[in-house]
């Protein structure tokens, strides 16, 4: 196809998919019931119009603050639908449609997740679908298998023990990880069992590390924990772009040659 065409439609995909990830983001993290979301500035409560809902126009139309009480909206979600948009636009031009779509479909659940959780402390259930989704497609179109999906799953369930059985015989928090557990089988099923190993082991990697450089103003305390999520989102897009762009990458990381 011609790459004006794979431009546009990575424009339209991407600017589709930033609309649903404001909304999912935005019901998710003011914990409202799916088609509740109206157009109401959510510190006034007084419509902003339908336009301040488009992606990243809606937030220069209003010159991002709300039209009614003047308070200004925050700067994260634009930010994320442009990053969004230019990835979607980047993968239809370079990728082609079927893998194009996967991983853009995949980084709106990816970005859901991260924003989310590291918010709010939680995982919800809507992006660990689209993530969950995003595997099927790639194994009905051939792209991955039923073996490469539970392999992944494999290696998800291993984490998932050290995830779950330290809170088991924790003090400090009653609650099990279960949206991060939920979290790393749906993104297994897309990576398969090699790139799973790389993106749960360079996740926690990156965890501790910034577990580290943050004691000095939280402390060492070892209840101190850290949202999983963002990492777990973080490894998957990093991995997941050096699949995507190159065919030999899963034999660079078998075989440790770069
Ligand atoms: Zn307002």
């Amino acid at each position: 196809m011609l790459s004006n065409t794979m431009l546009l439609f990575g424009l339209v995909i991407g600017i589709s998919f930033a609309a649903i990830l404001n909304y999912l983001i935005e019901i998710t993290s003011r914990d409202l019931p799916f088609f509740s979301k109206s157009t109401d500035c959510p510190a006034c409560e007084q419509n902003m119009g339908l336009s301040s809902q488009i992606p990243i126009i809606g937030y220069a139309l209003l010159k991002g603050k709300c039209p009614q009480c003047g308070k200004k909206r925050s700067l994260t979600i634009p930010l994320l639908e442009l990053s969004l948009i230019s990835f979607s636009v980047w993968a239809f031009v370079t990728l082609g449609l079927s893998p194009a779509f996967q991983v853009s479909l995949l980084w709106m659940g990816l970005i859901g997740v991260a924003v989310v959780d590291y918010h709010k402390w939680i995982i919800p259930n809507y992006f660990v679908l689209i993530i969950l989704f995003v595997g099927l497609i790639a194994m009905v179109s051939g792209d991955g298998s039923l073996k490469h999906a539970l392999s992944g799953m494999g290696v998800a369930v291993i984490v998932s023990l050290f995830l779950v059985i330290p809170q088991r015989f924790g003090t400090s928090s009653k609650t099990l990880a279960l949206g991060d557990v939920k979290l790393c089988l749906a993104v297994g099923l897309w990576l398969g069992w090699v790139l799973a190993i790389y993106v749960f082991f360079s996740a926690s990697l990156l965890a501790s590390f910034i577990w580290i450089i943050s004691g000095p103003t939280q402390g060492f305390s070892t209840q101190r924990r850290l949202q999983f999520g963002p990492f777990v989102a973080l490894s998957t897009m990093l991995f997941g772009i050096g699949r995507a762009v190159d065919p030999q990458f899963l034999t660079h990381l078998l075989t440790f040659r770069f």
